[in-house]
């Protein structure tokens, strides 16, 4: 099966190529697509903006289209930055770990979650979701070269290391990315079996 993998993010992708490496998968990278175009996420949810994503580029090539909409929960802010993950200093990753360590200075309640829910969609408008999460807590100051995003900030308590200290294999064992195309490999053969 061809899926065309619905992102522009460098470093998801390449944890999604390698999660799906021992699937029956083929995924499309869409920079291969000359002319792939930024889609506004105007979704209130993680997943209306995967299927935002997901349904804008499988109409546009007629064909699968898997995307990922993922970001980072934090209890003592109210869920926030949540869908916002990208855009929350306006700045770079770096930018948004700094602001996210300044607002919870003076928290004691530290837990947060990674989600990520994935959407295969197809050019018919049938799709499948699918969600994962890991736990974890804000630490207090960054830690690691590894991954990317929030992952110098987010602490994992069973291997006593931040994120960005895992190296990708572990990272791509545990995270919430991983967890969700655990989720799709139990129905891969529906998946792989529609039309
Ligand atoms: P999206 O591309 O709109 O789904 O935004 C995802 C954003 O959530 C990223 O830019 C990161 O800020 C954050 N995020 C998602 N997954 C991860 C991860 O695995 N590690 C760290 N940050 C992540």
């Amino acid at each position: 099966m061809k899926l065309l993998l619905a992102s522009q993010n460098q470093h998801k992708k390449e944890e999604i190529f390698q999660i799906f490496k021992d699937y029956d998968v083929e995924l499309l990278d869409l920079s291969f697509f000359k002319d792939c175009d930024d889609v506004l996420e105007s979704g209130t949810t993680f997943l209306e903006n995967a299927i935002i994503k997901a349904k804008y580029f499988s109409k546009k090539y007629n064909m699968p289209a898997i995307a990922d909409d993922s970001g980072l929960v934090v209890h003592a802010l109210g869920g926030r930055p949540g869908i916002y993950s990208k855009r929350y200093s306006g700045g770079s990753d770096i930018d948004n770990n700094i602001k996210l360590l300044d607002e919870m200075k003076d928290k004691d309640d530290r837990n947060a979650y990674f989600i990520s829910v994935i959407v295969i969609y197809f050019p018919d408008d049938y799709y499948v979701h699918f969600e994962g999460r890991v736990y974890g807590e804000i630490a207090y100051q960054m830690k690691g070269n590894h991954g990317f995003g929030y992952d110098p900030i987010f602490y994992i308590k069973s291997y006593d290391k931040h994120m960005a200290e895992l190296d990708s294999q572990i990272k791509n064992q545990i995270s919430h990315r991983a967890m969700a195309i655990k989720e799709v490999r139990k129905r891969l053969d529906e998946i792989i079996n529609y039309k």
